[in-house]
């Protein structure tokens, strides 16, 4: 049989790209990738003979049932709505439809990156300041330099936790002729409103959004907010039943189940807090303040640390390779976030 270099025949673009890793290491206590500690009790959520019932016939190419609900819950017309597999299909439908070059801060979100460049688009990446907040003046040079047709702010920051100053932003917004996209991924977590009340006034900015950081990341469901001409244009890429129905059915029942999944939030951020105190206190590890659902923070011996927790039956995430000696904790259960500061304070020294 013929052998073939498939990596040869890939367009040159992909043959260097590295896929995103997630990878599953085995733990008791799995506090790494964001996700929500609860999820919804199966009897009360899973009404859903009548869709299994039809699972010979497509879904709801427009989700409308779905987007009405949106519409409904942030306020905005269900044409300023596209509906993804996630929010990561957002960014791939959105650099799919206007290009580059793409242009964001870093350290942050990988896959803005990792997309750029599986659509053979350019990716400037800016380092952010000291204080993790927006390099104002090294932005505003790039937006004029190159002229991006995408920029991606992630706000509250995926992994630095916390929001950019608005008025840093509102800059940008101001003197990008391209499309501003604010991530708000971490928005329910944040003590700031996030930019939704702001779409009237600027054309160029839209928003994403997500549920797959408040209970439900494996229904994989995100949405873009935005002008109805820029959601128009999006669409087009949109393959046409990118939602599956049970997706589409449960996401539904998670609205609503509002009330509930704000008091988990709540739970959550109230744990935040404490995890903080709680990091703060052991010796060789310093958090940073975090408006999102896990907290980065440094360590001694960070490689060390994170693989002496992964004995302990804990897995965070090391981010070394961003940010030197620096790991990230999802928020847990009261439980599962003791018993990762009981094997961190094994892991990293003890008490300060
Ligand atoms: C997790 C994350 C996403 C991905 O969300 P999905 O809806 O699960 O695809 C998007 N943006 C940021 C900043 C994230 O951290």
């Amino acid at each position: 049989m013929k052998t073939i270099d498939f990596t040869k025949l890939a367009r040159p673009n992909i043959r260097s790209l590295k896929p995103y890793e997630a990878r599953e290491i085995p733990c008791k206590v799995k506090l790494d990738a964001n996700e929500s500690p609860y999820s919804l009790p199966a009897d009360k959520i899973f009404q859903a003979k009548n869709i299994i019932n039809r699972l010979n016939r497509y879904p709801d190419p427009e989700a409308k049932k779905l987007k009405k609900t949106i519409s409904k819950n942030l306020k905005v017309n269900t044409d300023s709505i596209l509906l993804g597999n996630g929010s990561d299909e957002l960014i791939y439908y959105l650099i799919t439809a206007f290009g580059g070059p793409v242009l964001y801060p870093v350290p942050t979100f990988s896959m803005y990156g990792i997309i750029s460049q599986a659509c053979g688009e350019k990716g400037i990446e800016i380092p952010l300041d000291k204080g993790f907040d927006l390099d104002t003046d090294k932005m505003l040079a790039a937006v004029r330099k190159y002229n991006p047709k995408l920029i991606f702010l992630s706000s509250p920051n995926n992994p630095t936790g916390n929001c950019f100053s608005a008025d840093r932003m509102l800059k940008i917004i101001e003197a990008s002729k391209g499309i501003v996209v604010v991530d708000e991924a971490y928005q329910p977590f944040s003590s700031e409103k996030g930019f939704l009340p702001l779409l009237n006034d600027y054309k160029n900015l839209a928003i994403l959004r997500t549920l797959s950081k408040i209970g439900f990341a494996a229904l994989r469901v995100g949405f873009l907010i935005g002008d109805p001409g820029l959601i128009k244009e999006v669409n087009k890429v949109r393959l046409p039943f990118n939602l599956n129905a049970l997706s589409q059915n449960i996401a539904l029942e998670a609205f609503r189940r509002k009330k509930l999944m704000d008091s988990q939030i709540k739970n959550i951020t109230s744990e935040r807090e404490r995890l903080f105190e709680e990091l703060d206190k052991i010796t060789g590890t310093s958090p940073y303040p975090s408006e999102a659902n896990f907290i980065l923070f440094k360590a001694k011996n960070a490689n060390a640390v994170y693989q002496r927790l992964i004995k302990e039956g804990v897995l965070i995430r090391n981010l070394g390779s961003a940010i030197k000696d620096a790991l990230r904790v999802t928020i847990g259960t009261p439980e599962e976030n003791n018993f990762f500061i009981k094997a961190l304070r094994k892991s990293a020294g003890g008490k300060k």
